[in-house]
């Protein structure tokens, strides 16, 4: 099946906390290069179903069944909504108000699908998703509102940061208990500007 082989190629980064987040960070910085994750509507599909927003039937009917333009504008569509997204988010890590145009965009996807809330038992207890009936068309992105919508409501804007890492521009939801948490992922950023650091102190000391 296409999407398991989009699945397999892709390693896609889930360290955001928030499916909104993870979603703008599929735009990152690799060895220096402004780096998109998201090529083809396969990707996309892909990420949908490693973020679990559609299931594997869904990706297979949009793979296998939606024609070319079809899988093109949804494409399009979710880039344009990733754009809207990562401006937002730039926003509330800025501390300024969410643009009109985001909640715009939000209310839109959300509006064309029909679809019902389930109540689902997770780990830490019952909570309430959106099944969107996603064979159609305009559903697929439903999901992804859903959360974007979630991070505006319940979420503390406060802890909404991106990686202390100048030169990285992936953002994250801050669940740590101090909420000191600096940086994307200690692999990626944390151990590095450390490191960095240390040399710096050292090339810094005094020879004796
Ligand atoms: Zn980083």
């Amino acid at each position: 099946m296409t999407t398991g082989r989009a699945q397999l190629r892709q390693p896609f980064l889930f360290v955001g906390n928030h499916p909104c987040l993870d979603f703008i960070n599929t735009q990152m910085i690799v060895r220096g290069n402004p780096t998109d994750l998201l090529g083809g509507c396969e990707d996309l599909v892909a990420w949908l179903l490693q973020a679990h927003m559609v299931d594997k039937v869904q990706a297979a009917v949009v793979m296998t069944q939606w024609s070319h333009k079809d899988q093109e504008q949804l494409f399009e569509q979710g880039i344009r909504f990733r754009g809207t997204l990562r401006e937002m988010t730039k926003r509330i890590v800025a501390r300024k108000s969410i643009p009109h145009s985001a909640v715009e965009f939000i209310n839109q996807v959300l509006s064309r699908c029909p679809g019902y809330p389930q109540l689902v038992y997770t780990k830490g207890g019952y909570t309430r998703q959106f099944q969107s009936q996603a064979a159609q068309k305009d559903g697929i992105l439903v999901p992804l509102a859903e959360a974007a919508s979630d991070l505006l409501c319940s979420g503390k804007l406060s802890l909404v940061k991106k990686c202390g890492n100048p030169s990285c521009i992936l953002y994250f939801y801050d669940t740590t208990k101090n909420h000191a948490r600096n940086w994307c992922s200690m692999q990626l950023c944390g151990n590095r500007i450390k490191v960095a650091a240390h040399y710096q102190r050292k090339r810094n000391m005094p020879t004796v």
